[in-house]
Formats: C-alpha cells, sequence, structure tokens
C-alpha cells in the first residue's frame, strides 16, 4: 500500500506519536508525506519517506496530483479544524480528490486509528471490496 501522511502544525506531536505506535505496520507499506511531517516522522522513528514539498508550497497537491494518477491507497491527514490555514484551498484540494478517486482518507485520529487497525488486520484489498460492492445486485 502507498500511504500518505500529512499533519497540520498543532496535530504534528499526535501523527509522530501514531506512526511511532504503528511503525511496525508502517513499515510494511511505502510512505509518502507533506515536507514538515515527514521530516519529524523520520526524524522519530526508522521509517523511510518519500518527502514532497512543505504543505504550504504545494506539497498538499503534490500528494493531490499523485492520487488523481491513483499512486496513493491510504490518506492519514490530521487537519487542525480551529486554526486557519494560508493553504485552505489546497487542504480542500486533497481532500476532494481523495472523494472523486475513493481513497480511504481519515482526516482525526479517531479515524486514523480505524484504518490502521484494519491494515494491520491484514484489510489491503479495498480497491476490489468496492468494485464488488458497486456490482452488486439491489434487489429493486
Ligand atoms: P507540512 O505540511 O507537513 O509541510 O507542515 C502539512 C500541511 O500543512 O498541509
Amino acid at each position: 500500500m502507498r500511504i500518505a501522511l500529512i499533519a497540520h502544525d498543532k496535530k504534528k506531536d499526535l501523527m509522530v506519536r501514531l506512526a511511532t505506535a504503528y511503525e511496525p505496520i508502517l513499515q510494511q507499506h511505502e510512505l509518502f508525506a507533506t515536507g514538515a511531517t515527514g521530516q519529524r516522522i523520520m526524524d522519530a522513528t526508522d521509517l523511510r519517506i518519500e518527502k514532497m514539498k512543505s504543505g504550504p508550497l504545494g506539497g498538499d497537491q503534490q500528494i493531490g496530483a499523485l492520487i488523481s494518477e491513483n499512486k496513493i491507497d491510504l490518506v492519514i491527514f490530521l487537519r487542525d479544524p480551529l486554526t486557519a490555514q494560508p493553504h485552505e484551498p489546497d487542504v480542500n484540494a486533497l481532500i476532494r480528490l481523495s472523494d472523486v478517486y475513493e481513497i480511504p482518507l481519515a482526516t482525526n485520529i479517531g479515524t486514523a486509528e480505524m484504518l490502521l487497525r484494519g491494515l494491520q488486520a491484514g484489510f489491503l484489498d479495498w480497491r476490489k471490496t468496492i468494485v464488488e460492492l458497486k456490482e452488486r445486485p439491489m434487489n429493486l
């Protein structure tokens, strides 16, 4: 799985804790992150991460471009809903693209826990599952 990790400034400590707690799982996957988030995680763990630019300088858009090429399978984006972000349009675009391409997206720690536990349990083939769901007879 190719996983994108992004955290706004006030959520970076939480992201580091999350990455540390799930390091054994995360290290089995290909990781991408916006610049400062990726650096913080790499400083605190042995994880290898492909770093994009910092979020406000285009990193969110770079992750969005990867999503649009189906190169990302899961996004953990710990947003700060209580602080205005200079790059709010980029944040919204990333969330929108995750929905356009139906990529599992966590925007808070609760959903992030659920996604990572799903990953831990070996649930990797969500793309196949949603195709089956869309083809499921509706019994109209
Ligand atoms: P950063 O970007 O990891 O470079 O801080 C995250 C963001 O603010 O979108």
